[in-house]
């Protein structure tokens, strides 16, 4: 059967301008991986020069650019859209992946320094992103912006406060401008991944901080996903095909945040 819309192959993002912040790491390197195979020009934007070089290095083809953005620092975000106008002209997709862990410090032990810091970059990152992204978009005619919520915005994960609030507000920020912007042509949507293995969650195991036979027996998949599980779904509401989709937050966690029976998920053999 033939797999082709309008001469382009289904999930083309042939030519397509896609932003990726947190494109030097993780689910944002993945995206920038999958989409760059699919056709588009990569702006991959990370805290380190060095990180949003490593990725465009390791991409085939030309027509990519990597950028150096703080997205919790307004001048930032600013200087980022001016350098991808005056590249490409426009921007067709947005995919904010930049974001931080916290440490899981009980709630009143923790300090207001924290809580802002991951705010700032989680959310207001995001915000401030969106923002500035849509400006652009408007005048050209619409585009699609993709966030980063978590399972940690769905269900109350004990002592990740800030982290939890930042990913519930992300998905609110989502379906708020969602249906702010749908007369403008700008689809918003988020993922909520579950537990994926990239560099937060190895850093997290690392310190002891996520107990990964405990997740395993908690998912009914009876596994933790791969930021290419997240970059496929990803890639789907960026393209076409996806086009009547606006405002939703689509958990790719394995039925993680499915599942409410007390006993053990996956209890294994
Ligand atoms: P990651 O591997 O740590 O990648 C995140 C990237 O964002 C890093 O390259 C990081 O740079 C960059 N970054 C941090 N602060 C920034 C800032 N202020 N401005 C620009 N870039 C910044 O994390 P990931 O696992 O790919 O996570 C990506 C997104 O998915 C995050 O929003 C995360 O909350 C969300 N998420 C992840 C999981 C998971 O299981 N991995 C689950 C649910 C949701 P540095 O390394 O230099 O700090």
């Amino acid at each position: 059967m033939a797999s082709e819309v309008g001469g382009l192959p289904v999930g083309s993002l042939a030519e397509r301008v896609v932003v990726i912040t947190g494109a030097g790491s993780g689910l944002g390197r993945a995206a920038a991986e999958l989409f760059a195979g699919r056709g588009a020009h990569i702006v991959a934007v990370d805290l380190a020069v060095d990180s949003a070089s490593g990725t465009i290095d390791g991409l085939l083809g030309e027509g990519h650019l990597a950028l150096q953005v703080d997205v919790s620092l307004q001048p930032s975000v600013d200087a980022l859209t001016a350098a991808v106008l005056a590249r490409f002209g426009r921007i067709d997709v947005l995919v904010n992946s930049a974001g931080i862990a916290e440490g899981r410090a009980p709630t009143l032990e923790q300090d207001l320094e924290h809580w802002q810091r991951i705010i700032d970059v989680n959310l207001t990152g995001s915000y401030l992103m969106c923002q500035a992204t849509a400006r652009i978009m408007r005048e050209t005619g619409g585009g699609v912006i993709l966030n980063l919520s978590s399972i940690a915005g769905v269900i109350g994960l004990p002592r990740r406060t800030a982290y939890s609030a930042s990913k519930g507000g992300v998905s609110m920020l989502t379906r708020v401008l969602a249906s702010e912007w749908a007369p403008y042509g700008i689809r918003v949507n988020a993922v909520a991944p579950g537990y994926i293995h990239t560099a937060m969650t190895e850093k997290l195991m690392a310190e002891g901080r996520l107990d990964v036979d405990a997740i395993v027996r908690r998912s009914p998949t009876g596994e933790m996903g791969t930021a290419t599980d997240v970059a496929e779904a990803l890639a789907f509401l960026a393209s076409d095909q996806a086009r009547f989709i606006t405002g939703v937050v689509l958990p790719v966690d394995g039925a993680y945040t499915a599942y409410g029976a007390p006993e053990d998920a996956f209890p294994g053999d």
